[in-house]
């Protein structure tokens, strides 16, 4: 892979990202970027679709906040061709869920430019705006926190990442190698496709080289969240390991669905739990009562959350928006994560890799011990 550098302008790396981003536009060929924007209130950030380079004032590239997964505004985008190239900065578990979205054909990669960093990692709702108004006027604020290493157990990391053991880009385009490096030096970027090297070679960048330290941190990160990822897994399987403990797990559920709503990889475009299968007859619930003596309300909460695990815990990303927008603060990532590991080990797949999902190929020699076949 050859690896490029851009050249620090002495104005932080911000300054250096949005730079290159508008030589994507002005010498790249790319006619949109989709990336993160600071919004009108000085602070919010989100997704935007940026079209000409005066539009990248406000963007936000390393910021911590992580408000939706924006694989499914990155789906929006190029689900049916638009006929424009757009560049997509995404994050590590953002480009895992864009591919499995990709394999489900709502979205498609032939227009797009999938832009992947080393993730900058991310702060949850009340602690990222208190940031985020701390530090209104120092837009690269975060980079400096943490660049060259994220492993700073002071930082208010969400608790997903926190968790993640893959904050590495996978199937990008153009790789963004923040790991070890000092950005001072120069960012180091690296095709990861020939459309990616297409784009690089068009862009007036330095050679460079992998950072030396990024190895080691990338392994040390992915050592110690793996340790935090079996210990929070070993307590939450021993909390929820029958119908009575899920039951209880969920109690502060109020089936707002906000967790399949904002969850990238929920892909059925009409989801059963919004149909009349569910609006249940008023005497229902009233027989229902009589057998079991009580009936909760809502009803179905856990037939909710088990329907969703069935779904698409072979496909969960660890991103944490589940979480994120559970106004019941439930943390229900940790029980899709917990779930999702052993599903996806049950099938020997990984999310956002090149694989098909489960199910979609016909396997001779799958699950034999299951089926009892020799
Ligand atoms: S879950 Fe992983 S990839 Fe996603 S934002 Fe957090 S650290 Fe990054
Ligand atoms: S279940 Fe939660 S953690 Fe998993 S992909 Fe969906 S939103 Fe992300
Ligand atoms: S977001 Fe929370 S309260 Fe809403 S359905 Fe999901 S678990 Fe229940």
């Amino acid at each position: 892979m050859t690896s490029f550098r851009i050249q620090p302008s002495g104005q932080g790396i911000g300054a250096d990202l949005k730079g290159m981003m508008a030589a994507m536009m002005k010498e790249g060929g790319m006619d949109g970027l989709l990336l993160p924007l600071v919004q009108a209130d000085g602070v919010s950030v989100m997704p935007s679709l940026v079209t000409s380079p005066e539009g990248l004032e406000r963007g936000a590239l390393l910021t911590p906040a992580f408000p939706v997964n924006t694989a499914r505004m990155a789906a929006r985008l190029s689900f049916k061709p638009a006929g424009r190239k757009t560049a997509v900065w995404l994050r590590p578990c953002e480009i895992r869920a864009f591919t499995e979205l990709a394999k489900l054909n709502q979205a498609s990669r032939e227009e797009l430019v999938i832009l992947g960093i080393d993730c900058p990692m991310a702060m949850d709702g009340e602690a990222c705006r208190e940031y985020g108004k701390d530090h209104k006027e120092e837009p690269d604020h975060w980079a400096g926190q943490v660049y060259p290493d994220p492993s700073r157990a002071d930082l208010a990391f969400s608790r997903a990442c926190t968790l993640c053991t893959a904050p590495v880009a996978e199937n990008a385009d153009v790789n963004f190698l923040f790991y070890g490096s000092t950005p001072d030096e120069g960012i180091v970027v690296e095709a990861g496709s020939d459309r990616g090297r297409d784009l690089l070679d068009r862009l007036s960048l330095e050679k460079g080289a992998v950072p030396e330290n990024r190895d080691a941190v990338v392994s040390a990160l992915a050592q110690s969240r793996e340790s935090a990822f079996e210990a929070m897994a070993g307590e939450v399987s021993c909390e929820t390991d029958s119908l009575e403990k899920l039951d209880a797990w969920f109690s502060a559920c109020i089936n707002c669905y906000n967790c399949r709503n904002v969850c990238p990889v929920c892909y059925c475009r009409e989801c059963v739990f919004n149909t009349d299968v569910f609006s249940h007859e008023p005497v229902q619930y009233h027989q229902w009562a009589d057998k079991w003596g009580k009936i909760r309300l809502p009803s179905d909460t856990l037939f909710y959350h088990l329907t969703r695990l069935a779904h698409m815990s072979h496909a969960c990303v660890g991103c944490g928006q589940c979480t994120r927008a559970c106004p019941s603060d439930i943390p229900v990532s940790d029980l899709f994560v917990t779930v999702a590991r052993v599903t996806q080990e049950a099938f020997d797949y990984r999310p956002g890799s090149g694989d098909p999902p489960p199910f979609t190929e016909f396997k001779a020699d799958e699950y034999q011990d299951v089926v009892g076949i020799e």
